[in-house]
Protein backbone atom coordinates (compact mmCIF):
# COMPACT_ATOMS: atom_id res chain seq x y z
CA UNK A 1 0.00 0.00 0.00
CA UNK A 2 2.64 2.68 1.38
CA UNK A 3 4.56 1.58 -2.23
CA UNK A 4 1.70 2.41 -4.41
CA UNK A 5 1.13 5.60 -2.58
CA UNK A 6 4.76 6.29 -2.87
CA UNK A 7 4.51 5.98 -6.44
CA UNK A 8 1.50 7.85 -7.32
CA UNK A 9 3.41 10.59 -5.37
CA UNK A 10 6.28 10.25 -7.49
CA UNK A 11 4.51 10.34 -10.52
CA UNK A 12 2.34 13.45 -9.61
CA UNK A 13 5.61 15.18 -8.56
CA UNK A 14 7.64 14.24 -12.03
CA UNK A 15 4.90 15.18 -13.89
CA UNK A 16 4.48 18.26 -12.24
CA UNK A 17 8.37 19.20 -12.23
CA UNK A 18 7.60 18.54 -16.57
CA UNK A 19 4.66 20.93 -16.12
CA UNK A 20 6.43 23.48 -14.61
CA UNK A 21 9.85 23.30 -16.98
CA UNK A 22 7.46 23.42 -19.70
CA UNK A 23 6.02 26.83 -18.62
CA UNK A 24 9.14 28.27 -16.73
CA UNK A 25 12.10 26.54 -18.57
CA UNK A 26 14.90 26.22 -16.24
CA UNK A 27 18.04 28.27 -17.54
CA UNK A 28 21.34 28.00 -17.01
CA UNK A 29 23.21 29.78 -14.03
CA UNK A 30 26.49 30.89 -15.74
CA UNK A 31 25.31 31.60 -19.10
CA UNK A 32 21.16 31.65 -19.04
CA UNK A 33 20.67 29.91 -22.05
CA UNK A 34 17.50 27.86 -21.73
CA UNK A 35 17.67 23.69 -21.24
CA UNK A 36 19.23 22.89 -17.85
CA UNK A 37 20.20 24.27 -14.25
CA UNK A 38 23.59 23.94 -15.99
CA UNK A 39 24.35 23.82 -19.78
CA UNK A 40 27.59 21.93 -20.13
CA UNK A 41 30.29 24.85 -21.18
CA UNK A 42 29.86 26.19 -17.99
CA UNK A 43 29.88 23.03 -16.52
CA UNK A 44 33.65 22.67 -18.36
CA UNK A 45 34.47 26.05 -17.42
CA UNK A 46 33.52 25.83 -13.56
CA UNK A 47 35.84 22.92 -13.06
CA UNK A 48 38.15 24.52 -13.96
CA UNK A 49 37.78 27.08 -11.07
CA UNK A 50 38.00 24.27 -8.59
CA UNK A 51 41.28 23.85 -6.83
CA UNK A 52 42.43 22.49 -3.27
CA UNK A 53 43.03 25.39 -1.34
CA UNK A 54 43.70 25.83 2.52
CA UNK A 55 44.28 28.57 4.69
CA UNK A 56 44.70 29.39 8.52
CA UNK A 57 42.05 31.79 9.73
CA UNK A 58 42.73 32.68 13.86
CA UNK A 59 44.34 29.49 14.00
CA UNK A 60 41.84 27.24 12.48
CA UNK A 61 42.59 25.67 9.59
CA UNK A 62 40.24 26.12 6.33
CA UNK A 63 40.22 24.30 3.80
CA UNK A 64 38.49 25.62 0.34
CA UNK A 65 37.68 24.18 -3.34
CA UNK A 66 37.79 27.21 -5.16
CA UNK A 67 39.11 30.37 -5.31
CA UNK A 68 36.69 34.24 -6.83
CA UNK A 69 35.72 33.24 -10.21
CA UNK A 70 32.48 35.75 -11.80
CA UNK A 71 31.01 32.28 -13.18
CA UNK A 72 31.15 30.40 -9.70
CA UNK A 73 29.72 33.53 -8.15
CA UNK A 74 26.68 33.61 -10.26
CA UNK A 75 26.49 29.48 -10.20
CA UNK A 76 26.50 30.50 -6.34
CA UNK A 77 23.69 33.10 -6.28
CA UNK A 78 21.72 31.17 -8.12
CA UNK A 79 22.14 28.29 -5.17
CA UNK A 80 21.75 30.11 -2.37
CA UNK A 81 18.00 31.46 -3.46
CA UNK A 82 16.64 28.77 -5.30
CA UNK A 83 16.79 25.39 -4.04
CA UNK A 84 18.22 23.03 -6.86
CA UNK A 85 19.11 19.65 -6.13
CA UNK A 86 21.05 19.50 -9.68
CA UNK A 87 22.90 22.19 -8.61
CA UNK A 88 24.01 21.27 -5.29
CA UNK A 89 25.05 17.81 -7.27
CA UNK A 90 27.40 19.71 -9.46
CA UNK A 91 29.07 21.93 -6.89
CA UNK A 92 28.95 19.15 -4.22
CA UNK A 93 30.21 16.73 -6.55
CA UNK A 94 33.40 19.45 -7.90
CA UNK A 95 34.23 19.98 -3.83
CA UNK A 96 34.05 15.98 -3.23
CA UNK A 97 36.60 15.80 -6.01
CA UNK A 98 39.28 18.35 -4.73
CA UNK A 99 38.74 17.51 -1.02
CA UNK A 100 37.94 13.81 -1.08
CA UNK A 101 41.59 12.92 0.93
CA UNK A 102 41.26 15.28 3.25
CA UNK A 103 37.73 14.89 4.59
CA UNK A 104 38.66 11.29 4.54
CA UNK A 105 41.35 11.02 6.43
CA UNK A 106 40.09 10.85 9.76
CA UNK A 107 36.43 9.26 10.97
CA UNK A 108 34.56 12.69 11.07
CA UNK A 109 31.52 14.88 11.66
CA UNK A 110 30.58 17.08 9.04
CA UNK A 111 28.46 19.69 10.35
CA UNK A 112 26.71 22.50 8.03
CA UNK A 113 26.46 26.30 9.83
CA UNK A 114 23.05 26.55 10.56
CA UNK A 115 20.20 29.13 9.43
CA UNK A 116 18.66 31.20 11.92
CA UNK A 117 14.91 29.47 11.62
CA UNK A 118 13.27 32.65 10.74
CA UNK A 119 15.64 32.57 7.71
CA UNK A 120 15.55 28.98 6.93
CA UNK A 121 11.50 29.10 7.19
CA UNK A 122 11.73 32.10 4.55
CA UNK A 123 14.04 30.45 2.19
CA UNK A 124 12.41 27.04 2.55
CA UNK A 125 16.13 25.21 2.95
CA UNK A 126 20.21 25.56 3.90
CA UNK A 127 22.06 25.52 0.92
CA UNK A 128 24.90 24.63 3.52
CA UNK A 129 22.84 21.36 4.26
CA UNK A 130 22.20 20.51 0.68
CA UNK A 131 25.57 20.29 -0.22
CA UNK A 132 26.58 18.21 3.11
CA UNK A 133 23.91 15.83 1.81
CA UNK A 134 25.67 15.34 -1.52
CA UNK A 135 29.37 15.09 0.52
CA UNK A 136 27.87 12.67 2.99
CA UNK A 137 25.99 10.53 0.36
CA UNK A 138 29.62 10.51 -1.94
CA UNK A 139 31.68 9.97 1.06
CA UNK A 140 29.80 8.10 3.21
CA UNK A 141 30.69 10.62 6.41
CA UNK A 142 27.99 11.39 8.79
CA UNK A 143 25.98 14.63 8.85
CA UNK A 144 25.14 15.61 12.45
CA UNK A 145 23.99 19.34 13.20
CA UNK A 146 26.18 19.82 16.14
CA UNK A 147 25.13 23.81 16.30
CA UNK A 148 22.30 25.97 16.82
CA UNK A 149 21.80 29.57 15.88
CA UNK A 150 20.77 31.57 18.89
CA UNK A 151 19.67 35.05 17.43
CA UNK A 152 18.99 36.45 13.85
CA UNK A 153 21.97 37.93 12.81
CA UNK A 154 22.89 40.68 10.16
CA UNK A 155 23.74 39.93 6.39
CA UNK A 156 27.90 39.20 6.90
CA UNK A 157 28.05 40.65 3.15
CA UNK A 158 27.04 44.12 3.71
CA UNK A 159 29.16 45.00 6.45
CA UNK A 160 33.14 45.92 7.61
CA UNK A 161 35.32 42.97 9.02
CA UNK A 162 34.90 44.61 12.45
CA UNK A 163 31.06 44.85 12.36
CA UNK A 164 31.15 41.22 10.72
CA UNK A 165 33.43 40.10 14.04
CA UNK A 166 30.63 41.69 16.39
CA UNK A 167 27.38 40.35 14.03
CA UNK A 168 27.88 36.73 15.00
CA UNK A 169 29.36 36.94 18.54
CA UNK A 170 27.63 34.71 20.85
CA UNK A 171 25.23 33.89 17.79
CA UNK A 172 26.00 30.34 17.96
CA UNK A 173 25.46 27.40 20.49
CA UNK A 174 26.00 23.90 20.99
CA UNK A 175 22.04 21.86 20.20
CA UNK A 176 21.09 20.28 23.39
CA UNK A 177 22.04 16.89 22.75
CA UNK A 178 25.58 17.41 22.15
CA UNK A 179 26.85 19.38 25.16
CA UNK A 180 28.52 17.18 27.40
CA UNK A 181 28.74 14.82 24.04
CA UNK A 182 30.76 15.81 21.33
CA UNK A 183 32.35 13.93 18.12
CA UNK A 184 36.50 14.19 18.01
CA UNK A 185 36.67 15.80 14.45
CA UNK A 186 34.00 18.30 13.00
CA UNK A 187 34.43 19.26 9.55
CA UNK A 188 32.37 22.93 9.88
CA UNK A 189 30.51 23.49 6.37
CA UNK A 190 29.74 26.34 4.31
CA UNK A 191 29.53 27.77 1.20
CA UNK A 192 31.54 31.19 1.44
CA UNK A 193 34.11 32.12 2.93
CA UNK A 194 35.54 35.43 3.04
CA UNK A 195 36.53 37.49 5.95
CA UNK A 196 36.04 34.19 8.21
CA UNK A 197 34.17 35.37 11.33
CA UNK A 198 31.16 32.93 11.03
CA UNK A 199 33.29 30.08 10.50
CA UNK A 200 35.59 31.48 13.74
CA UNK A 201 32.79 31.39 15.74
CA UNK A 202 31.24 28.12 14.96
CA UNK A 203 34.58 26.97 15.70
CA UNK A 204 35.33 28.52 19.04
CA UNK A 205 32.04 27.22 20.22
CA UNK A 206 33.22 23.49 19.18
CA UNK A 207 36.63 23.95 20.61
CA UNK A 208 35.19 25.09 24.00
CA UNK A 209 32.34 22.38 23.94
CA UNK A 210 35.57 19.43 24.01
CA UNK A 211 36.05 19.17 20.13
CA UNK A 212 39.59 18.37 19.70
CA UNK A 213 40.11 18.91 15.66
CA UNK A 214 38.12 21.65 14.09
CA UNK A 215 38.41 22.26 10.54
CA UNK A 216 36.57 24.49 7.56
CA UNK A 217 35.49 23.53 4.45
CA UNK A 218 33.97 25.14 2.32
CA UNK A 219 33.40 25.85 -0.98
CA UNK A 220 34.89 28.81 -2.10
CA UNK A 221 37.10 31.33 -0.62
CA UNK A 222 36.78 35.32 -1.11
CA UNK A 223 33.48 35.35 -3.35
ZN1 LIG B 1 25.88 28.01 -19.43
Amino acid sequence: MTDYVLKIFFSIRKGWCFTVNLIFPQRCAGCDVSGSSLCGGCLRKLGEVFIQGEICVDGFTVFFAAEHSELLKKVLHRFKYISDDALAEVLGMLLVMRMKKIIVSAPYTLTPIPLHHARERERGFNQSELLAGVISRALGGRVVHVLERRRETRVQATLSRKERIYNVRGAFGMRKGFVGKVPETVFVLDDVITTGSTFVECARVLRAAGVRRVYGIMLAHGL
